[in-house]
């Protein structure tokens, strides 16, 4: 038997295309059933809403806000509100719209509180019960319209960020529309495309991964690629950029499903239980200390992944493939992302390392490498 063996979830039925989201109220139309929205403010001022707004009004039964990722306590207060009375979500919305609302539909279908479920603190297994959820994902980074996980967070009581967790959570459609991306600012374009690359970068790297999953991961960041120079301009050239990283992110959530993610997420998912930082912007702000740690690397797997990579994304460089990634993601940012931001204290350096770990990676990083890696991503006083 294969050492790794992938097991691959992903929606029932996956529409993508510009001008996809249009298609919305006739499917909910074609089998009417009692239906909640999560949505984003952003979205109920955007020219979207302006053209659908009043045709979905008539599909759903009323919306939720999601402003920030939500806290257990959050998602207990939905499931409250509507319990017996919701048959069906959409989201629509960035990562923590989608999140939340994939929080939702799974605790709708559970008896206890979300924190009795989560992964790290909880103390009792989801079941395989949830709303069907239709995932509409108004930025390209996390994914999550296609994965098995909500995050969910407190950085106030138990300060944890952590996953209710189940293939069944999968959202059974997702609408891939690329022209939602219009219009968003630099820099959550560049933070949350950074997110998806992360994705499909530590994915490519891990150790659970297989052939399978590293072409799926391969032809993300080829895609991503193609994206991350152009993401915001007014053209043709933006526009097939922004569909490019729609893609791209939905292969990162294939990706990271079935492969597991590295260091950089190990150490982003404590620090986002204390600090209130964009995922994506702490992800990318990771990633150029990590790329100068990897190009230091002796370990043969990591060495010979990243040579594999090089020659892929990167063939006429003579650099090592780590530094010349690094270079290249700089270099083509529409915005210097990692620059000034807001600073760490050695106390929460001191707490994230302690509780974080290098997930699916090949080498195990010790406290100091973390610490190096976080010293180099924020100013810490
Ligand atoms: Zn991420």
């Amino acid at each position: 038997m294969s050492e790794n063996l992938i097991e691959l979830y992903s929606n029932q039925q996956t529409l993508f295309g510009r001008g996809s989201i249009d298609r919305l109220v006739p499917l909910l139309a074609a089998n009417p059933q009692p239906t909640l929205l999560f949505c984003g403010r952003s979205f109920l001022n955007s020219p979207a809403w302006a053209r659908l707004g009043a045709a979905l009004h008539d599909q759903i039964l009323g919306y939720e806000i999601v402003s920030h990722e939500a806290s257990p306590a959050e998602i207990d207060g939905w499931v409250q509100r509507w319990r017996g009375h919701v048959d069906r979500v959409v989201a629509i919305g960035g990562g923590s719209v989608l999140d939340a609302a994939k929080a939702f539909g799974a605790m709708m279908q559970h008896p206890l509180n979300t924190a009795r479920y989560l992964e790290k603190v909880g103390d009792t297994p989801v079941q395989a019960v949830t709303l069907p959820l239709i995932a509409i994902p108004t930025t390209a980074g996390t994914g999550s319209e296609v994965t098995q996980n909500a995050v969910v967070t407190d950085q106030q009581e138990i300060k944890v960020k952590a996953s209710l967790r189940h293939p069944v959570f999968v959202p059974q459609v997702a609408i891939l529309d690329p022209d939602l991306l219009k219009g968003a600012p630099d820099s959550v374009l560049a933070t949350c495309g950074i997110d998806a690359f992360t994705h499909l970068f530590e994915a490519y790297l891990s150790r659970k991964g297989n052939l399978f999953t590293r072409q799926h991961a391969l032809n993300g960041l080829q895609l991503f690629f193609r994206a991350w120079p152009h993401l915001n301009r007014d053209d043709t050239v933006g526009d097939d950029a922004r569909e490019a990283m729609m893609m791209a992110s939905w292969l990162g959530g294939i990706s990271l499903s079935s492969a597991g993610l590295g260091v950089i997420h190990g150490i982003a998912g404590e620090l986002g239980a204390i600090k209130p930082f964009h995922h994506g912007e702490v992800c990318g702000r990771l990633l150029f200390p990590f790329l100068d740690v990897l190009a230091e690397t002796t370990h043969p797997e990591q060495q010979r992944l990243m040579a594999q990579l090089g020659e892929q994304l990167l063939p006429n460089e003579a650099a090592p493939p780590a530094l010349a990634l690094k270079a290249w993601l700089q270099q083509h940012a529409i915005v210097p992302f990692w620059q000034d931001g807001p600073t760490l204290s050695p106390e929460d350096v001191d707490w994230i390392v302690a509780r974080a770990n290098s997930k699916n990676g090949w080498v195990s990083y010790d406290a100091p490498t973390m610490t190096e890696m976080l010293v180099a991503a924020w100013r810490v006083v």
